[in-house]
């Protein structure tokens, strides 16, 4: 039974999904990533559609690249298709869990794509004002314009039915700390699948490498455009800069000094080289030697021999193994206990779609279904309880459907560290 048509490169494919599955590590059938990879190229769109209903109604579907989990295609049904598929058409089963749960979000401020050599780029649409990069840019503020994705649609990942289009115009815009953890994630998977023979772990060092190469090599861009024009990691091989310049200098903070006038310097470790940025007391008031072994990124323009940072610094902690991000003392403490178990710890750094838009602490992989762990470290602030509480309730509703195993470190609890510990315990045994 013929049960979907492709339309590539003015060629009319026909198949079934036997093509498009494979059978998982647990016998059972998933999406095949070479397989849809190939449909996914971003110069020869494809256009999907599903043959299984009686009606003669096809359904119209498309590619989707996600953006965690090891599964990093499947194909989607576009959601206000003609109709839906049949009760016994194969895409029921495949159908990812969680789509209930997708409706609600827009377009992502975070897109991806293929680029000509078939690795992914990222895109990270930003407020031009939030990020300096207007002025990093120096452009007229128009060029940066709220359709921004529109430009270039031939080089999407898929093609969008007018329908899709219409309802996801609005795209979501990242904070300058939002581009900062993209290149940062694209400069640790460089790190990581660029290991030495016998290192087992990556440090720091890797990070800030793996984050100049992948910006050198166009991964990252910010608006369409590469964040290579608007930024520097500090390399010894750059000696020269033009007097107004402003860049984004991303690098390892080495500490502060203090110059004969009383200003504060803030020293940004690059590629074999520190350089300093000259710091207006009232910008760089968190910055202390506390802050030693973090990322930092700062944005700064070259004025008479010297930078001099133009907005608050953006720091990160980095902590061990594989120079993780983390986003608070009480997350590095729970990382190191999960890091010790043997589970494969993932840090999602974006949110998770398919988790209805939550961006969870910390995935363990391992099981049949993610282990979701929610670290609770604030106390008494209302707000923060409020969303607490529809994470909680979410998650707990995810449980009940077998969706995903959840885990909960709550400081506002006395025994939240005990009970943490009992069931992650309870959990780790369930890989035996
Ligand atoms: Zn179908």
């Amino acid at each position: 039974m013929v049960l979907i048509r492709y339309e590539y490169d003015n060629e009319t494919l026909k198949g079934d999904y036997d093509e498009l599955t494979a059978f998982g590590a647990r016998g059972k059938k998933v999406w095949n990533k070479e397989a849809l990879v190939k449909y996914a190229e971003p110069q020869r769109p494809v256009h999907i559609v599903c043959c299984c209903r009686n009606d003669n109604q096809e359904v119209n579907m498309h590619i989707v690249e996600k953006p965690i989990g090891s599964h990093r295609y499947y194909l989607a049904t576009n959601p206000k298709s003609s109709g839906k598929h049949s009760p016994d058409c194969p895409k029921h089963v495949l159908d990812d869990p969680f789509k209930k749960a997708k409706a609600v979000y827009t377009k992502s401020a975070v897109q991806f794509r293929l680029n000509s050599a078939g690795e992914s780029v990222v895109d990270v649409s930003i407020n031009p004002f939030a990020g300096g990069i207007r002025e990093q840019n120096g452009e007229p503020i128009d060029t940066v314009s709220s359709d921004v994705e529109q430009t270039k649609p031939g080089r999407k990942i898929y093609e969008e039915s007018d329908e899709m289009s219409a309802s996801h115009s609005r795209r979501a815009k990242a904070e300058f700390g939002g581009l900062i953890r993209e290149w940062y994630l694209i400069g640790r998977e460089f790190a990581l699948s660029n290991r030495k023979n016998g290192q087992t772990h990556i440090n720091r060092r890797d990070i800030i490498h793996g984050m100049w190469r992948e910006m050198l090599n166009d991964r990252v861009l910010a608006n369409e455009q590469s964040i290579k024009n608007i930024s520097f990691v500090p390399h010894k091989s750059i000696t020269q800069h033009r007097d107004g310049d402003r860049k984004i200098l991303v690098g390892l903070f080495e500490g502060v000094d203090t110059t004969a006038f009383g200003e504060m310097q803030i020293n940004i470790r690059g590629i074999n080289t520190i350089w300093s940025v000259s710091a207006p007391p009232e910008l760089a008031k968190k910055i202390d030697s506390k802050t030693v072994n973090r990322l930092i990124s700062v944005r700064a323009q070259w004025r008479n021999e010297d930078w001099r940072l133009t907005h608050k610094p953006f720091v990160v902690l980095l902590t061990d193994p594989d120079a993780m991000w983390v986003e608070s003392e009480i997350e590095m403490r729970a990382y190191a206990v999960l890091s010790k178990t043997r589970f494969e710890v993932q840090k999602p750094l974006r949110i998770m779609e398919d988790l209805g838009g939550l961006r969870p602490d910390f995935v363990l992989i391992g099981l049949d279904r993610p282990v979701i762990v929610e670290v609770y470290g604030r106390v008494g602030d209302p707000d923060y309880d409020e969303h607490k509480e529809l994470k909680q309730g979410l998650y707990d509703i995810y449980e009940s459907e077998q969706r995903i195993y959840y885990l909960e470190w709550d400081l506002s609890e006395k025994d939240g560290m005990a009970a943490f510990l009992e069931r992650l315990r309870e959990l780790e045994s369930k890989l035996d």
